[in-house]
């Protein structure tokens, strides 16, 4: 019998993990190391109150297909619950309902004419099914044409402000339809309220399972540590070197690592590929995680639209999923991406938190910060690709120019947004790849 061929995966966030369950699954010699002493990346989650939290809020669309046909594969389907959510928009010292048409038309905010282009539009955009056009023209300039400049700078141009900071007039038209179309068939009907997943017990449901899959079916999956070095060798295996060890040598490698990182790490990527891979950027992220012993509000999702205000989003978990789950426990996240070059992204937590909180009795004048038991602040530098005009010119393919060297992160994840249910996808599709090239 021939030998097993080995494969090397570089991250254990849910694209790498993913690849990992595959590729054993298919019989390969797999091994992953995952740098930080736990699995699962930006969806992570540590233990809270009564049960396990993620670092960074997190929910499932219905339209997240590929993610929940794993969590059933996994046989974890009864964990996957579809619940009822709501959204707000915070404007003007007042908390808005936001939840369909009914409530944008009523949305005082806007005089009644910009109200109607705003709807007019999303409903357009519902429809439109081709995207390709919408690489060619800014979000800002399309949006702004179709719905006016005031209608604009009050509704998506300050979200778009509020997620992409100094890149906002850049961001592509087709992020912002893929925002559009995401929510549209997440709904079973207009009239339906909404529903989102969630794996109650957390994303570490999933996490767990995924790996307990990779391990049954043979991979070696270590935490806790990292390659420094990937290398070719002159046969066209590569050595994965780990600091005070022996490298260890394998017939194929997968990063699944930010851009940045898969960069430094392979240092004979050809300059071409190792532009574009630095040519991409993402948005970093800082969120503010409050436990606090009662409700802020009755809203799950609330966009802020108030520019005085440090964060963008206040995300009100246990409005989504309910505090029993939690010993009772509220908790609230408190959302902000921002340029890397942020004060806020390297500012110490305290001093975060004393900017952030004399805001929150904005939105609830009895808030008082006796309510909060505890609080962390996590921070993310590759929260959010940022998608710039013809961005599928520019994505760096994921067989690079060495041969056995793959790569699959969030910024080819392409014309959606990223999300866990994208890297489910990315995880495949790159250990079908992997698979294919190695039986050639
Ligand atoms: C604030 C926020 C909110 C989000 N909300 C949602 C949501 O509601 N729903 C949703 O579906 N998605 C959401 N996402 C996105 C989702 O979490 C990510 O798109 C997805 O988890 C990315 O998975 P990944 O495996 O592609 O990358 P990552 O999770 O980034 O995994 C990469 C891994 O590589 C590791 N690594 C880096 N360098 C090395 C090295 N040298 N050696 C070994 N390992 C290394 C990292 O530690 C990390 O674990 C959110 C993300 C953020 C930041």
């Amino acid at each position: 019998m021939s030998e097993r061929k080995r494969i090397a995966i570089v991250g254990g966030g849910i694209a790498g993990l993913t690849a990992a369950y595959r590729l054993s699954q298919a019989g390969y010699e797999v091994t992953l190391w995952e740098r930080a002493p736990r699995f699962g990346g930006q969806a992570g989650a540590f233990p809270v109150q009564g049960g396990k939290l993620e670092y960074f809020y997190h929910h499932l669309f219905q339209s997240d297909t590929q993610i929940t046909e794993l969590i059933h594969e996994l046989g974890i389907g009864d964990r996957l619950a579809w619940l009822p959510s709501n959204v707000g928009y915070f404007a003007d010292g007042t908390i808005y309902p936001l939840n369909g048409a009914k409530d944008l038309l009523t949305l005082p905010i806007l005089p009644f004419h910009d109200r109607l282009r705003v709807g007019l539009v999303t409903a357009y955009l519902q429809r439109v099914k081709n995207w390709k056009p919408y690489e060619k023209v800014t979000a800002k300039e399309w949006l702004t044409r179709a719905m006016g400049e005031r209608a604009y700078s009050r509704t998506f141009g300050a979200q778009l402000d509020a997620k992409f900071g100094r890149y906002a007039d850049q961001i592509a038209m087709v992020w912002f339809w893929g925002k559009i179309w995401l929510r549209t068939t997440s709904r079973r009907s207009p009239l339906e309220g909404e529903k989102l997943g969630y794996p109650i017990g957390s994303f570490d449901v999933v996490i767990d399972a995924i790996v307990e899959g990779a391990r049954n079916a043979g991979a070696t999956l270590i935490s806790g540590s990292g390659p420094s070095e990937l290398t070719q060798n002159d046969d066209g295996s590569w050595s994965v070197k780990i600091e005070g060890a022996e490298p260890q040598v394998f017939d194929a490698v997968i990063g699944s690592v930010p851009s940045p990182i898969f960069a430094k790490l392979a240092p004979q990527l050809p300059d071409d590929y190792r532009k574009k891979l630095l040519s991409l950027d993402y948005e970093a992220a800082v969120v503010v995680l409050l436990e606090l012993d009662r409700a802020l509000s009755d809203i799950y999702w609330m966009n802020i639209a108030d520019p005085s205000m440090p964060f963008t989003a206040i995300i009100e978990h246990t409005n989504f999923v309910a505090p029993g789950n939690y010993d009772g426990k509220h908790y609230v996240y408190l959302s902000k991406y921002l340029e890397p070059d942020d004060p806020y992204f390297t500012m110490p937590e305290d001093e975060v938190i004393a900017s952030y909180l004399p805001h929150l009795q904005k939105v609830n004048t009895a808030f008082d910060r006796n309510w909060i038991s505890r609080y962390w602040v996590f921070r993310e530098r590759a929260a959010q690709p940022i998608i710039t005009l013809n961005y599928s010119e520019r994505i760096p393919d994921h067989r690079t120019p060495l041969s056995g060297l793959y790569l699959a992160n969030t910024s080819q994840i392409y014309p959606e947004d990223r999300g866990t249910n994208y890297s489910v996808r990315l995880g495949n599709q790159i250990a079908s790849m992997v698979k294919g090239d190695l039986t050639a």
